[in-house]
């Protein structure tokens, strides 16, 4: 198949219409790269689940996202396609530094994510990097500058950003934080603040999450601007 030029996929996304579009099943139904289409493949992707279908078109479009849907439902992916997909249209590369930052609640979350986002981005040029608590502190300072993509727990990333002269966060297009309930619940609501305050307020910023607190919509006020609300089942 003809490898299709990455303005004409640009345009694709842009013109997509959710609701023309309403009864795609298939990944490679969606406007997708070759890249990602096929790190999907190999990755045994093949059909949509509810909330990625809903959740995948509208952040390819940049939109600010608010999605919730029960554990299980495939949220990972709903987030992790855009952060791609979006840093590819920016054709984006070492020299461009941290282009997205995912939060997750613990360690043991962060590298589940981390380790799809290796599988599905198998044929991406972008890089990926993780700073989460009780690792070698020195070694994500050093290789923190080199990252497109950082994935992490709030405590470290806040650490490395009061810390670490080599992280700089200030051309981040696209910010995600992943079980928003589980981090409000945690206590890390100051931790995401001052994260926040941090960085470039034009970023984009995806916020998942199993259930639909108080708490949750309190942070989605103040960290989104504009957001769209996806909610298929969620948990009690
Ligand atoms: P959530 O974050 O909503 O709890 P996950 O993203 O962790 O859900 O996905 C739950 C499980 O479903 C994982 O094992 C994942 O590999 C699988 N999964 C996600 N999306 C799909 C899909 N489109 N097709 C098949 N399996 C999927
Ligand atoms: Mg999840």
């Amino acid at each position: 198949k003809r490898k299709e030029n990455l303005e004409d996929l640009k345009k694709r996304v842009e013109e997509f219409d959710p609701v023309e579009n309403s009864k795609i099943t298939k990944f490679d139904e969606l406007p997708l790269t070759q890249e990602t289409l096929r790190g999907l493949g190999e990755s045994g992707y093949v059909n949509l689940t509810d909330i990625q279908r809903e959740a995948i078109p509208i952040c390819l479009q940049g939109h600010d996202v608010l999605g919730a849907a029960k554990t299980g439902s495939g949220k990972t992916l709903s987030y992790l396609i855009p952060v791609l997909e979006r840093l590819n249209y920016e054709k984006w590369s070492d020299m461009d530094g941290v282009g997205a930052l995912i939060i997750l609640p613990t360690r043991e979350l962060a590298v589940q994510i981390y380790e799809v986002l290796l599988r599905i981005g198998k044929f991406s040029s972008l890089s990926a990097g993780l700073v989460i608590g009780g690792k070698d502190y020195k070694f994500e300072k050093e290789r923190i500058g080199k990252v497109n993509i950082l994935i992490g727990t709030p405590g470290r990333i806040l650490q490395h950003l009061d810390e670490s002269s080599t992280l700089n966060l200030d051309n981040l297009q696209t910010l995600v934080l992943d079980e928003a309930d589980r981090i409000l619940d945690m206590g890390f609501r100051q931790t995401i603040d001052s994260i926040l305050n941090d960085i470039p307020p034009q970023r984009q910023t995806l916020l998942f999450s199993a259930t639909q607190t108080k708490s949750v919509k309190d942070l989605a006020r103040l960290s989104l601007v504009n957001p769209k609300y996806i909610s298929t089942s969620t948990d009690q």
